[in-house]
């Protein structure tokens, strides 16, 4: 991005100058230090000399010497001048390079973040966009049809009712999720987990003896503490997943225990499972590991695990997943205990 290109330059060029002013006041100083050292080194034996009968033989070579040594001097101060010049240079080289490599490390979780950004609002735009144009098209061609009966009418507000109704469903998903990820205030209180889950489970309870699916649990009595309606949500989630990718007559087991000081609750399900490739990306926003599969069979949009993240990371928990393709998956969750 243009923005970052451009961010990146100007820190370099700040780091540089840092660096630069250190550089330049130390050779200053040393230069400084040096020069002085120098100087007074010369100033004994002059004083010295001065001191002896002008007709003093050894004082006219003294002076030779003297002026040989002012000579030397000045060529000793110039050869330190041109070192500390030439480490200057080669001070602003190397900073030069360590700087833009700093630079582009300090704004990359930036960069990082926007992407996501983008990414996030180019897919809620396209997820948007969908039913409405859908619901635009029908529309269309409906009215262009002069005999357009009642019955037709009727189908038409019931399709579009329907596009209507997955919007609706999106934007609670979607701002759900913004109430998760930006919720800074917690008002925590103690409840028990079992009746958490018990809460959750009768949410899907109809979705599941639709299907005929059973639920086997292995309860340990454990106290949590947190926002008690929020973990029903993670665990709506959850089991409406499991409900949703089991097949019918199958069995959904829960269980929960204590894990140091985290309660783990495991939920598993005799589903298709999700492959390797996809494991790493299922808590991602709008991430469906088959697309067309959970999309048009389920009416879903890639949100549930990302709001279930958020929601375990707004009690400072983990969430994983175990899967392999063909053989149902585990999602085991660890919540820290009251
Ligand atoms: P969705 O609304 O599509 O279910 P989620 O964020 O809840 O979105 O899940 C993301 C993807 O992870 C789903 O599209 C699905 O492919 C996969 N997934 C989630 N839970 C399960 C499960 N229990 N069994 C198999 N696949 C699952």
């Amino acid at each position: 991005m243009t923005i970052f290109r451009s961010a990146s330059f100007k820190l370099t060029v700040f780091y540089v100058f840092i660096v630069m002013i250190i550089s330049a006041s130390f050779s200053a100083a040393v230069y400084q230090i040096s020069s002085a050292e120098i100087g007074s080194c010369m100033s004994r034996p002059a004083l010295y000399i001065r001191q002896l009968s002008p007709d003093n033989p050894v004082r006219s070579i003294a002076n030779e010497l003297e002026r040989m040594r002012g000579e030397q001097m000045g060529e000793s101060r110039d050869h330190l001048l041109v070192n500390l010049v030439y480490f200057n240079i080669l001070i602003l080289l190397l900073s030069s390079v360590a700087s833009y490599f700093f630079a582009r490390w300090t704004l990359r979780p930036i960069e990082q973040m926007m992407e996501t950004q983008s990414r996030f609002t180019a897919d809620a735009s396209h997820e948007l966009k969908t039913p409405l144009t859908a619901m635009k098209s029908e529309i269309e061609v409906n009215l262009r049809d002069k005999n357009l009966g009642s019955s037709e009418a009727k189908k038409l507000l019931q399709s579009n009712l329907e596009e209507i109704g997955k919007l609706e469903n999106l934007s609670n998903a979607l701002l759900e999720l913004s109430r998760y990820e930006n919720k800074s205030e917690k008002n925590f209180e103690e409840f028990s987990l079992t009746e958490t889950i018990t809460a959750a489970y009768e949410k899907v309870e109809k979705l599941a003896k639709g299907r005929n699916i059973e639920f086997e649990t292995n309860f340990q009595d454990l106290k949590i503490r947190g926002e008690r309606q929020s973990l029903i949500e993670l665990f709506v989630v959850l089991l409406d997943n499991a409900v949703k990718y089991s097949p019918k007559n199958s069995k959904i087991e829960i269980t929960t225990k204590k894990e140091m000081r985290h309660a783990e609750i495991k939920i598993k399900d005799q589903g298709a499972g999700i492959k390797k490739e996809n494991l790493p990306h299922i808590f991602d926003r709008f991430y469906r590991a088959d697309s067309s599969r959970s999309k048009e069979k389920t009416g879903s949009y890639g949100l549930g695990l990302a709001i279930a993240k958020s929601i375990v990371e707004l009690h400072s928990g983990t969430i994983s997943a175990e899967s392999k393709a063909g053989h149902g998956s585990t999602f085991i969750i660890k919540l820290p205990l009251a």
